[in-house]
């Protein structure tokens, strides 16, 4: 197991979140579909697969796959999901912009960069009942466990632990943003669908990375 992987090789990284996002189409929808307007998941889809056309033949490293799916994403994608994912994949592009290697202090940096960028666009703060709700927790713990001197895989394992145990505390949650909120108390009861979104997609990237780090 090794603590870092080349920058080159990451364009795998956003193949796989795309994969995951066209897995978990239906279900991000149906989630969507009980407190939103039921199309998280086409929403995502759309955004996901321009990017994988574009990125098809590309010989592009992590930082370009990332720029090129945020981009597709801000430019290209309405909803609130279009500007949020746009906003986080161009700022984990931009942190990792100019590494030949990407270790668990640049993941770091990534990972804090594209929270802030989130939460400054979208203003939602932990137990709102969004993707924050998910993306918050798994940060922290990825980072506290750098702080520990702990090893890259371990600390993936700590991001999506803290990534799942975020999205799950979503389900008793009320929503204070985004059009959820419009339903006050009924939006109590399921998942958030953003909240499991972004569970997937750190699931998903530090699954990459593992793969990665294993060569
Ligand atoms: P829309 O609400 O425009 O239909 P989507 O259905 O694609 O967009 O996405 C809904 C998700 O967006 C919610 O489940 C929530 O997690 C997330 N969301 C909404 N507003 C915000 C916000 N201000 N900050 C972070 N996430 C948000
Ligand atoms: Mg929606």
């Amino acid at each position: 197991m090794s603590s870092s992987f080349a920058e080159s090789k990451g364009k795998i990284i956003v193949e796989s979140l795309i994969q995951t996002i066209a897995e978990n189409k239906v279900y991000l929808s149906e989630l969507d579909g009980a407190i939103g307007d039921g199309d998280h998941g086409i929403n995502m889809d759309k955004g996901f697969g321009k990017a994988q056309k574009e990125l098809s033949g590309k010989d592009v490293g992590l930082s370009e796959s990332l720029q090129i799916l945020g981009r597709i994403l801000v430019d290209e994608i309405g909803g609130s999901m279009g500007p949020l994912y746009g906003t986080l994949f161009r700022r984990m592009a931009r942190a990792s912009k100019g590494e030949t290697e990407i270790d668990a202090l640049v993941i770091e940096k990534m990972l804090v960069s594209g929270l802030e960028g989130v939460q400054g666009l979208g203003n939602a703060q932990v137990g709102d009942k969004t993707l924050i709700d998910t993306l918050f927790p798994a940060v922290e713990a990825f980072r506290s466990c750098n702080k520990e001197g702990k090893p890259l895989n371990q600390c993936l394992d700590s991001l999506v632990e803290a990534a799942q145990k975020g999205k799950d505390s979503t389900i008793d949650m009320v929503a204070k943003v985004g059009r959820a909120s419009r339903l006050g108390e009924r939006s109590r009861g399921v998942l958030d669908p953003g909240a499991t979104s972004c569970y997937l997609l750190l699931q998903s990237f530090a699954q990459a990375v593992q793969e990665l780090i294993k060569e």
